[in-house]
């Protein structure tokens, strides 16, 4: 009989899909367990192939921990909101909600043909109202406690997405989506979320976190802590706070730099210089912080001077491309005799340096160490850490400054001047300013009625925009910036939980059963992005006492990329794309999944290999053939070893992601039982097994054997280590040792153009039993004969027999 995978896949979707197999409810006695994928955002292409990959390392896991016994939560929903709907759309013209709903429609379809165990009953579409619905809920409920703002600011745009960006969004100093495009400041007044209130905790957390390492190391740099002292500068009659690391170089002050996108710049900017630090703003880009390390430091002076609270001295501002303008008040002190960029920029523009730590020569470069103070007043002869301290004692008494904890994070800019988004939900009155637009009323739906083209499509609608105003009724307009769609990911993970409640966002019994996330998989280009979010969400709800949870996610797994057989990340500029479904078509989804899991460790990239997935359809006809003629037998001690053992170490091996050893195992054990006899409960232990990797076969197979029901809601074999026997496991180690010194030393005589066709080994006399003929000589694909070293009659013709040792049997060939 063939494998006739179509046929198999389809009947098992079937069926998966009419008996509810993966829905769930929340059930207190059983223990419950959250397999979370990172949520598509469904683009018109369809699955690639490296949604293949990921969204099968999650099935994996939903399906080991529900044969384990777990209540698991394996759901799915569509991050449909977004730009490239919107572009996609424009480009079709089409309306974005259209080509939203055929690319889920056609996503659901492939989802469905990979086997993937998602209780579909649960399933949600950012791009619904019934769900951004309580986006604005959580926007009203931030306004109310003062974590949602507007501020006029320097901000990130793109002309491409023709809309501001996020901070995290910008990856140096080029558009998050547009590797070509550079960043432009604009001076807006903008949405933020006060994601800086939970810094600190953000921080902390990360500590609990089973993450990979390196995750955790960006999320820290990123949100970037760091002691120091804030000095409070006069300039005009006002106190500036300026954020330093070195309040022991505060005598070395000889000037200040002020952001050259400070929103306040033009206010520091004397008549007489205006002309000059004009021209100089028109040259000015946007830099990363990375890329601001080699920037060429340029600077103008603003006329103005700041007043140094330490010693009264006035020294000038200057504006200066090399200052974040978001990177505290946006304004630094220079310490040129003690900072290598002040120095470079001092000596540029003839400004005084002046020493104020021994050591070093500071007419010929700055000396940034620490060491004792000079020409400091009264804190002469302290040492630098001594300084820090008193110095900052001493300013905190004249109220002149004191010591702060800084963050690098910036809050979260969330307004965007595009239509596929959740819209804003507030309105602005002439008479009453910002007014929220009660919760009763919500969903603010977006209008299907707006032009697309150049600009905000949301400003093309008069009628949506022009409404009467909550408060007082007069004349209102809508608030036209939608929000930055990583606030819908942002807490869907809370909505599966209750993804039908229209009267609250969600039951927090029910989120209390299921949260926090026990598995969370999905890409490391979110580690500073979406998982900085998603954890501030989740402490925000917590606040509200929505939550008991902490952190979103316990153990979060982010896997390598699936690149083309030239080693280049799969585009189809490169023409290497390799799409899941033909594969599919053509060897079928447990095949493909096989393999795209076998080929290597899911956390290093690998490359696509044809071979490989004919491998992997190879080893499934052979399971396929062993089960469709399958009649239980005895299973000797050897097997029952094997087997217990092989259930152990896949256990342990699929716990930590080790897909690709697991299947070494899994397909060691179906070699070594292929020609023997079996019971049915090894049998069924193997095929549970694979289960998780293959899941159409095994169902099918599981059938074909005798047993009525699903092998997917079955129990994980259970390893009794009393059978696990090291002399059997001694032996197939030895056995596996000849095997492969065999197959080498043929490589090597076949590599100078020879052929042998007959192996002879010999053992020493109590390892004979070790070694079987038949079985290696399958193995090897050649005749090979073992023999006692005390064998009178064995052949031997140059004595390679005398060489063998216990373990290490002699060989030759002929
Ligand atoms: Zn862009
Ligand atoms: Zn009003």
């Amino acid at each position: 009989m063939d494998y006739n995978f179509e046929q198999i896949e389809k009947k098992w979707q079937k069926k998966w899909e009419t008996g509810k197999v993966f829905e769930v409810k929340e059930n207190p006695k059983k223990k419950k367990f959250y397999v979370l994928d990172m949520f598509p955002y469904p683009s018109g292409e369809g699955l690639h192939m490296g949604h293949a990959f990921v969204f099968s390392l999650g099935d994996i896991f939903a399906r080991f921990k529900r044969l384990q016994g777990f209540n698991v939560l394996y759901p799915i929903g569509y991050d449909s909101l977004g730009l490239p709907a919107e572009n996609a759309a424009i480009k079709k013209g089409i309306h974005p909600e259209k080509y939203t709903e055929s690319s889920i429609a056609n996503f659901m379809k492939q989802q469905k043909a990979m086997g993937w165990s998602y209780d579909w009953s649960r399933m949600f579409k950012t791009s619904d109202p019934g769900f951004y619905k309580w986006d604005q809920w959580i926007f009203l409920q931030m306004l109310k406690k003062g974590l949602a703002y507007r501020k006029k600011s320097a901000v990130n745009y793109c002309s491409k997405c023709q809309t501001v960006l996020a901070n995290e969004q910008v990856h140096n100093g080029k558009c998050w989506r547009h590797e070509d495009t550079s960043v432009e400041i604009k001076q807006l007044e903008q949405w933020y979320f006060k994601i800086t209130n939970y810094a600190e905790e953000l921080i902390q957390g990360l500590d609990k976190l089973d993450w990979p390492e390196r995750a955790k190391i960006m999320q820290r740099n990123w949100i970037g802590k760091s002691h120091g002292t804030e000095i409070l500068f006069e300039v005009n009659g006002e106190k500036w706070p300026i954020f330093t690391t070195r309040p022991d170089t505060v005598f070395g002050v000889t000037f200040m730099v002020i952001s050259a996108q400070h929103s306040r710049i033009m206010e520091l900017v004397t008549t007489k210089q205006k002309k000059e630090v004009e021209s100089f703003l028109k040259k000015l880009k946007s830099v990363s912080e990375k890329e601001l390390a080699d920037l060429e430091k340029e600077g103008v002076f603003t006329g103005s001077y700041a007043v140094n609270p330490i010693n009264n001295e006035k020294v000038p501002i200057y504006a200066g491309n090399f200052v974040l303008a978001d990177y505290g008040s946006g304004m630094v002190m220079a310490v040129p005799g003690h900072d290598k960029r002040d120095f470079d920029f001092a000596k540029k523009y003839k400004l005084k340096i002046k020493q104020v730590i021994k050591g070093g020569d500071i007419h010929k470069c700055a000396y940034a160490g620490e060491g004792v103070l000079a020409n400091s007043g009264n804190f002469n002869g302290l040492d630098s850490e001594e300084a820090k301290e008193h110095i900052s004692i001493f300013l905190k008494e004249k109220k002149l400054g004191k010591k702060v904890v800084h963050y690098k994070l910036r809050d979260w800019l969330i307004s965007r001047q595009r239509y596929w988004g959740t819209p804003i939900p507030v309105v602005y009155c002439d008479k009453c300013g910002i007014v929220s637009i009660p919760e009763k009323d919500l969903p603010v739906k977006l209008p299907k009625e707006v032009k697309f083209g150049k600009g905000n499509p949301l400003l093309t609608n008069e009628k949506w925009i022009n409404v009467k105003c909550p408060k007082c009724g007069g004349k209102a307009r809508r608030e036209t910036d939608t929000m930055d769609t990583f606030v819908n990911s942002s807490w869907y993970f809370l909505r599966y939980c209750d993804p039908k409640n229209n009267e609250r966002v969600f039951d927090s019994s029910k989120a209390d059963y299921w949260t926090p996330i026990d598995q969370y998989i999905g890409g490391p280009e979110h580690i500073t992005m979406h998982l900085i979010y998603i954890r501030f969400y989740t402490k925000f709800l917590r606040d509200l006492g929505l939550l008991k949870i902490n952190e979103p996610a316990l153990r979060y797994f982010t896997q390598g990329v699936v690149k083309g057989s030239d080693r280049n990340r799969m585009s189809k500029s490169k023409g290497n794309v390799v799409e899941p479904f033909d594969t599919i078509n053509k060897y079928g989804a447990d095949s493909l999944r096989l393999y795209l899991i076998s080929a290597s460790s899911p956390d290093s990239d690998f490359d696509w290999d044809e071979k490989g997935i004919q491998g992997s359809f190879r080893f499934l006809n052979k399971v396929y053939e062993y089960f469709s003629d399958f009649k239980p037998g005895k299973t000797d001690l050897r097997v029952e070893s094997k087997i217990n053992k092989t259930v152990k170490e896949t256990t342990s091996l699929i716990e930590v992601f080790k897909h690709n050893l697991a299947v070494i195992k899994i397909r060691g054990f179906f070699e070594y039982i292929q020609d023997k006899k079996t019971d049915k409960k090894t049998a069924e232990s193997f095929l549970k097994l694979l289960h998780v990797y293959c899941p159409f076969i095994t169902e099918e197979l599981w059938e074909k054997i005798g047993n009525k029901g699903f092998i997917s809601l079955e129990k994980w074999p259970v390893v009794d280590e009393r059978k696990i026997n090291p002399d059997f496991e001694k032996e197939d180690e030895a056995r596996e040792k000849i095997i492969g010194d065999i197959l080498n030393i043929l490589r090597i005589i076949e590599g100078r153009g020879e052929t042998k066709n007959k192996v002879y080994v010999y053992v020493i006399p109590n390892e004979v039993e070790t070694y079987n003929e038949a079985e290696i000589s399958k193995r090897i694909g050649k005749d090979v004969r073992i023999f006692s070293v005390a064998d009178k009659t064995k052949y031997d013709p140059t004595n390679k027999s005398k060489n063998t040792k216990p373990g290490k049997p002699g060989i030759y060939l002929e």
